[in-house]
């Protein structure tokens, strides 16, 4: 296939290149974040293409890739160092040879300068170019990009690291990206707690039907259940949005308040929303998740407004130290420290030892060992066993039995996310219904 440069860039393909890729000790996000970018600005990736530092399968993967797409974007080896070779790789698809370009030759020596550093030798090699190419200008690191036309495909190289790899192609790609101007994509998700994958698509019905458009498609993760809709094709960004709006009120009739929040928002975005409209405090205290639901909280910028902070109780003598949870719950013949009762007693003494209003607490057996056999009227408690408490300020507590699947990674996410859906039923004014994997009361 001939490419005549200048007409609309279709279909792209991608190519990621590295020996730490190929070697499998990093794991290529690079392409993941371009399809999903390239998609949202119309444009289809058609092909991911991973090859390792090495000279001929680079410039050859780069021959081959502009043969089956209108646009190749690649990342990595535009490093200083010898195994570096996406410079000469370029060259050679283009036929063409090096050259130092001068504009980027200074960008490098200024990156060094603005760090009070003498630009060591071997950097001068990044201001290199194809003759015919074009340096892209690199603000957060000191490998230029590339920029060349193989076959009439135009052909743009990008820094490895995400954090210089993302700017770059927003800055330099993006203004020299041509979709068909007559097509759209546009996307929107709806995420979803406390209901099954299995029973939201029965809910859903035919607008899962692979035919309809906007395409409605579900992903789960953590007890998470995305929607997503996609309209795609011929249309103007206002009837792609007018789609969109009918399909999502569709969505919100049958799914109703399941429904926490859609495209960015996350369950702990979301909770400390609600919590500073209400102007209200959260304490939360972890035994198995040991500090998760606290991370995720404290991921969030601001977050120090309404999340007071937590306690991570782990061993028995934490919990009665920290919390003051009474040693009786904790010793045989108690419940144990796996129970509704320690469970409750999380809760209420972060919401005391905090001064809270509300407080969400965690115990429960992550594993892989750690399961407590049956004995005198107590059920077992399998791997995966988990009680959350949800209390707050002169309330009862909310406490929940979950056996949770997955490995132990798994079960602390599944239990993090369930306690922060507890919290956000109740904030949102909403009845908390029985949960996903909710085996009690
Ligand atoms: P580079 O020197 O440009 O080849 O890339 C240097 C660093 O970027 C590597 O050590 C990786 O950590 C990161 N990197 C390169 N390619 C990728 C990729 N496809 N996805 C994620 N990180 C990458
Ligand atoms: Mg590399």
């Amino acid at each position: 296939m001939t490419h005549v440069h200048g007409g609309p860039h279709l279909r792209a393909a991608i190519l990621a290149v590295g020996d730490e890729l190929t070697l499998g000790q990093t794991a290529d996000t690079n392409s993941a974040w371009l399809a999903h970018r390239l998609h949202q600005l119309g444009i289809l990736a058609v092909e991911f293409n991973t090859v390792p530092d090495n000279l001929a399968r680079h410039s050859a993967a780069l021959r081959r890739l502009a043969d089956v797409a209108d646009l190749v974007i690649g990342t990595g080896g535009l490093g200083p160092t010898a195994d570096d070779l996406t410079r000469p790789a370029l060259a050679q698809a283009m036929d063409d040879h090096l050259v130092e370009d001068m504009v980027a030759l200074a960008q490098v020596e200024a990156f060094f300068a603005a760090r009070g550093r003498p630009m060591p030798d071997i950097n001068r090699a990044q201001a290199q170019r194809p003759s015919r190419g074009r340096s892209l200008a690199n603000l957060h690191g000191t490998a230029p990009g590339l920029w060349g036309i193989v076959n009439g495909v135009d052909v743009f190289c990008l820094p490895g690291p995400p954090g210089e790899m993302k700017p770059m192609f927003e800055q330099q790609v993006v203004p020299r990206l041509r979709p068909d101007p007559g097509r759209v994509v546009r996307t929107r998700a709806l995420h979803c707690f406390g209901i099954g994958e299995s029973d939201a698509a029965t809910r859903l019905g035919a607008m899962m039907a692979r035919t309809s458009m906007p395409l409605v498609g579900t992903t789960a993760s953590a007890g998470v259940v995305s929607v997503r809709l996609r309209f795609e094709g011929p249309a103007t960004p206002a009837d792609a949005d007018a789609a969109l709006d009918l399909t999502e009120r569709d969505i919100r009739t049958r799914l109703g308040e399941f429904i926490f929040g859609q495209d960015e928002d996350r369950l702990p975005s979301v909770v400390l929303a609600l919590l500073r409209t209400r102007g209200e405090t959260l304490a939360c205290v972890e035994s198995c998740s040991g500090g998760l639901l606290a991370s995720m909280l404290t991921d969030i910028p601001g977050s120090s407004s309404a999340f007071l902070g937590g306690i991570v109780a782990y061993a028995n003598p934490a919990k009665s130290a920290l919390v003051g949870v009474d040693p009786h719950i904790l010793e045989i013949p108690g419940p144990g420290a796996v129970s509704a009762e320690c469970a409750a007693a999380l809760a209420l003494g972060g919401l005391e030892r905090l001064r809270a209003d509300h407080a969400l607490a965690i115990t429960g057996i992550a594993g892989p060992d750690g399961a407590v056999p049956a004995r005198d009227g107590v059920p077992a408690k399998p791997v995966g066993t988990v009680f959350i408490a949800r209390a707050a300020r002169d309330q009862p507590a909310d406490v929940r039995r979950f056996e949770f699947p997955g490995d132990r990674a798994a079960v602390r996410r599944w239990s993090a996310l369930t306690a922060l859906a507890m919290l956000r039923f109740h904030l949102a004014g909403l009845p908390t219904p029985k949960l996903l994997r909710q085996v009690s009361p």
